[in-house]
């Protein structure tokens, strides 16, 4: 542990000196005025490599500042906050004992000397200086650990809501974000779009050209969905095997097609080669869209249902278009 000693006294410094020695503290630092020492706490302070001191042995009576002066400027730095100071003194007077500690000295040692005295009170309080620091020390590891549990729980949550394969919003999190922006959709009472979007013959071409270039061919498809998103709030997201969902918000039935129909133009300017698809011959999806205002105390598998309804209907009609869920109501 090291001390730091501040006093204008040089021969007192070296008994000082002698007796820490004698007591087993062999780092010392000698400054031989309150200036030295708050010159050498500042360099230190600022050099992170060397060890800050974990005691000071403060002088009360000295020429220019004084002991208590010195003292209280130390506790102003919250850098040296922790370091506790000892005043020595000749001096009895109470006065100057209260108001060394008030300037936030933690314990005194009378002049002249006693050496058996001087051990005690330094080793007490470097034994609690010891104790502090690793309180301190353990407390800054557990609270690490909990930053980095808790960036690892973000991590997770972000990942239990991505579709592994193609990187967007998976099925559970689009089941969420539908109930809340139906919800939102309800009680503003605006117009809510669901676009259910399905691959055409994809199950051919899987079986031509393999799973893998089918897992490809999956990421693609789900990246021009993703791209032809307006605004942020919208969301695209992986339904199910070959089945991708948007979500549009304050959107009208002529603004949802035009968005469907992008959808579906980008997906087939993807180019990707479909030798044995009965519409094309490149990939192309099917789309069906629903836009509602939702109604009082409804569920939002009505708009699921719709949707999922034109969809049918662009299937049946001969895939690769798009369909509007028309309510016959
Ligand atoms: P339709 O035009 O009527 O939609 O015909 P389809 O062949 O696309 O439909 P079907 O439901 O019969 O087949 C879907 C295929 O999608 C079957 C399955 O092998 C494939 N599929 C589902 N998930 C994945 C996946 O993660 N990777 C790959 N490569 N294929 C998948
Ligand atoms: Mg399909
Ligand atoms: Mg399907």
């Amino acid at each position: 542990m090291r001390i730091l000693i501040v006093d204008d006294d040089a021969a007192f410094r070296i008994i000082l000196k002698a007796f820490l020695q004698w007591a087993g503290y062999k780092d010392l630092i000698m400054a031989t005025s309150p200036e030295e020492a708050l010159y050498w706490l500042n360099e230190i302070d600022q050099n992170a490599t060397e060890a800050h001191a974990d005691l000071i042995l403060m002088d009360i009576t000295m020429p220019g500042l004084n002991g208590i002066e010195t003292t209280r400027l130390i506790r102003q730095n919250s850098n040296f906050d922790d370091i506790p100071i000892i005043m020595v003194t000749a001096s009895d007077s109470e006065e100057t004992l209260a108001e060394a500690f008030e300037a936030g000295a933690v314990d005194y040692i009378k002049k002249p000397l006693n050496k058996i005295e001087l051990r005690a009170r330094v080793r007490s309080v470097l034994k609690l200086k010891q104790e502090t620091d690793q309180r301190k020390e353990r407390e800054k590891e557990l609270s690490e650990a909990n930053r980095l549990l808790h960036e690892a729980n973000q991590k997770l949550e972000r990942l239990s809501f991505q579709d592994g394969l193609t990187s967007i919003p998976n099925r559970r999190y689009f089941d969420r974000f539908l109930r809340t922006e139906w919800v939102r959709a309800m009680r503003l009472k605006k117009q809510i779009v669901l676009i259910m979007m399905d691959i055409d013959f994809f199950k051919l071409f899987n079986d031509s050209y393999g799973h893998l270039a089918g897992d490809e061919c999956l990421k693609m498809v789900a990246n021009v969905l993703n791209e032809n998103l307006n605004h942020p709030s919208d969301l695209v997201a992986r339904y199910g095997g070959e089945e991708f969902v948007a979500l549009l918000r304050d959107t009208d039935k002529f603004t949802a097609f035009e968005i469907s129909e992008t959808m579906r133009t980008g997906v087939a300017g993807l180019n990707i080669t479909q030798g044995f698809s009965h519409c094309s011959g490149v990939v192309t999806i099917s789309g069906g869209f629903a836009v509602m205002i939702p109604p009082e105390n409804s569920s939002p598998e009505l708009l699921i249902k719709a949707a999922d309804n034109a969809l049918y209907m662009a299937k049946h009609q001969g895939r690769n278009r798009i369909c509007m869920y028309e309510d016959e109501s």
